[in-house]
Order: structure tokens, then C-alpha cells, then sequence
């Protein structure tokens, strides 16, 4: 009847990705203005200056093709992170390289692994393709890397893993992590998405480049969206043997990394100051809210990234209510059905998601 007839079931069921809701979707909706997006993980610092800086010098060059190559980028970040140029891979963000990765290493019926309660992406990724998907759930908010392991089994062709995970901002550590690596085959491809990694700074956060082998099928996985604050031109990228960038590279759209996003990054990596600024101020920004949380009696999630799960209860009033006063988080979902998830914003957008919880709580009239 229809070309849809022909779509398979696995497409079928797949739910699509609810973003963090826009600003002017929110001022549009409830009559407001001014209000603060905690939702999406941003940095509330806005772009490095010098980022901005190149994205005008280069403007006119707009009608020219991007570099399929990345080059400057690939040489500035190859250079900062000590890896060959050949051993990074670059994507549309780094949520292309997920599906990258997929669409690379799996083909409809292959097995996968991730845990219940991470990051989205995985799941919609692996839906796309048809993938035998096990899940793995939680442990304290955490990832069970023990009952992963077990749970692998000889289909096992890729696993997913987020250090820091979102949403709950929770890591793993060294020796988990190392035993975990000890019993995954090189037929394995294990993803380490490190997204949140310039926030973590914990003594046993283990950086996964480290981990990197001739014998090991390990894609580490970073972004200039979240602490180098350019989540608007979407640009993230990969690090793997070179033999894993190359297949990605074939199958990998030739100019999915735009130009704009190129002059900004590689402008980005050179801003010491506007990242340590970044990093102090998230830091600054969790202690404050934690310690709030805890003197209003709410429960919190420790977290190694820019943003904490909150134990608000009802998170789908809650949410709702902080929308009419023009705070936007993030409801997370079945996984949480107790939490909202929280960026943590300027100084002033931290008290005023604080204060907008205590009139939603004063308003239920409950101790908090
Ligand atoms: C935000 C996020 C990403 C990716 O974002 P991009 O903007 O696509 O680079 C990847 N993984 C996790 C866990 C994230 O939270």
C-alpha cells in the first residue's frame, strides 16, 4: 500500500528522543521571559570568546565545502590529546558517532549491552539497527560493571558505557573498570563516552585513553558540547586503533563536521582559560547546590558532571511547575520516577531553580 508498510518492526517501536525543551518554546508557551534552561547540559558560560572570535574571521568562507578531514582540528586535538591524527575520528556531535559506531560494527540482530538508566542515545541507536539489545540495571545510580561482564555473552559485539553517565552523573572507578576491560574480547567493541570528562576530576576516574591496546577494540568518545560550550554547532569526537577509525571513516558521511563547527573547535581547544573558567564554575555551582538541597531536606545523586539528579519526587509536576516559573530541567524518565535532572547554571540560575523548589514545596505544604 505504502512505503511505510515496508518499515520493520524494530523501527516501528522506536520512541523518539524528547530533548531538553527550547527557551522560547518554554516563553512562547507559559507568557515569560528570561527564564534559565537547566535541561540540556550546556555550559552557562556560553561559547569560548575565541571560539567566537574565528567562527567571524572565517564567515565569508561559508560557501566552501567543510574539510572532510578536519584537519586542523584532527592536528590541534591529536597534539593536546598525545594520539596520532589517524587514531581520531570526528561526528555531528558525538551522538553521531554512536550511530556510527552501530552502523560500523552491527547489522540488524546483533547483540548489544548497556545498562538501563544511561544515556538515551545507545538505545535508540541500537533500535535503528535492529540490534538484540540486553540491558543491564543500575546499582546505587551507578553502573554495575560486574553484572555487565556476566551479562556479556559470546554475540556480545558492542557495549555502552558513559563516564560520567547521564543521567545520574555518577562514575566508575579504576578497578571496576580495569577487571571489567580484563574480560572483554577484542571482538568487543567497548564504548567509553566520556562526554562529561573535563568535569570529572576524582582521583580514581579512570581516563579510558589510557586503556587503549593493539589487542583492545576501546572508542573513546568526548565533545566540545558540554565544557567547551558548543553544543550548537555539534562537534564530538572519537579515539580508537586506527584500523577502527578507518572503518568508521567509510562509512561515515563525508562532510558531517561543518565548517562553522571546525574553526570553532579547533579555536575552543585553545582556550585554557574559558574551560578552567567552566570547570571552577560547575564545580562551585554543585557544591552550592548540594549543600541547598541538603538544608532543604532533598535528596541528590553525587555527581561528576554539570548537572545532578535531584530527588524532587512527582518529577513530572515538578518539572511542570518549575516551567511556569521559568526553570527549565528535565524530567528523566521511568528509570527515575522520583528525579528531575538538573544543569548546574550560573550563580544566579542555581538560586533561582532553588527558590522556584521551595515555593513548589512550600505550595504542597510539606516540610520539603
Ligand atoms: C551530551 C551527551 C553526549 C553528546 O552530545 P553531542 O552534543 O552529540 O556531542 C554524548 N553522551 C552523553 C552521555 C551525553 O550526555
Amino acid at each position: 500500500m505504502s512505503i511505510t508498510d515496508k518499515v520493520p518492526d524494530y523501527i516501528r517501536r522506536i520512541v523518539p528522543y524528547v530533548p531538553g525543551k527550547p527557551i522560547d518554546e518554554v516563553e512562547r508557551e507559559y507568557g515569560i521571559q528570561g527564564s534559565a534552561k537547566l535541561a540540556s547540559n550546556e555550559n552557562p558560560l556560553g561559547p569560548s570568546p575565541k571560539a567566537l572570535a574565528a567562527l567571524r574571521e572565517h564567515l565569508e568562507e561559508l560557501h566552501l565545502y567543510p574539510d572532510g578531514d578536519c584537519f586542523h582540528l584532527r592536528h590541534a586535538l591529536a597534539a593536546r590529546l598525545n594520539v596520532a591524527p589517524e587514531r581520531l575520528v570526528f561526528g555531528n556531535g558525538s551522538n553521531e558517532l554512536i550511530d556510527l559506531a552501530v552502523r560500523t560494527f552491527l547489522r540488524p540482530g546483533d547483540e548489544a549491552l548497556m545498562s538501563r538508566g544511561s544515556f538515551v542515545a545507545y538505545g535508540l541507536a541500537l533500535a535503528a539497527m535492529g540490534a538484540a539489545v540486553r540491558t543491564v540495571p543500575l546499582k546505587d545510580y551507578g553502573f554495575d560493571l560486574e553484572s555487565m561482564a556476566q551479562a556479556m555473552t559470546p554475540e556480545t559485539r558492542c557495549v555502552f558505557l558513559a563516564n560520567p553517565n547521564n543521567p545520574t552523573g555518577t562514575i566508575y572507578r579504576r578497578p571496576e573498570w580495569e577487571d571489567f576491560l580484563e574480560r572483554v574480547g577484542p571482538d568487543v567493541l567497548v564504548v567509553a563516552d566520556e562526554a562529561y570528562f573535563e568535569y570529572a576530576n576524582d582521583p580514581d576516574y579512570p581516563d579510558s585513553l589510557r586503556y587503549h591496546r593493539e589487542d583492545r577494540s576501546l572508542l573513546t568518545l568526548r565533545t566540545f558540547s558540554k565544557a567547551y560550550g558548543l553544543a550548537g554547532l555539534r562537534v564530538g569526537y572519537g579515539i580508537a586503533h586506527p584500523e577502527i577509525v578507518a572503518v568508521m571513516n567509510q562509512v561515515r558521511e563525508p562532510f558531517n563536521v561543518n565548517a562553522a563547527a571546525q574553526w570553532a573547535a579547533t579555536a575552543a581547544l585553545d582556550d585554557a582559560a574559558h574551560l578552567q573558567r567552566s570547570i571552577e564554575v560547575n564545580r562551585q555551582g554543585l557544591t552550592y547546590l548540594t549543600e541547598e538541597l541538603t538544608a532543604r531536606g532533598v535528596e541528590w545523586v553525587p555527581s561528576h558532571a554539570n548537572f545532578i539528579l535531584v530527588r524532587t519526587g512527582d518529577p513530572a509536576r515538578v518539572y511542570e511547575e518549575l516551567l511556569r516559573r521559568g526553570v527549565i530541567v528535565r524530567p528523566v524518565g521511568p528509570e527515575f520516577p522520583e528525579h528531575v535532572r538538573v544543569t548546574v547554571g550560573t550563580a544566579g540560575e542555581n538560586r533561582r531553580f532553588l527558590d522556584a523548589l521551595s515555593e513548589i514545596q512550600a505550595g504542597d505544604g510539606g516540610a520539603g
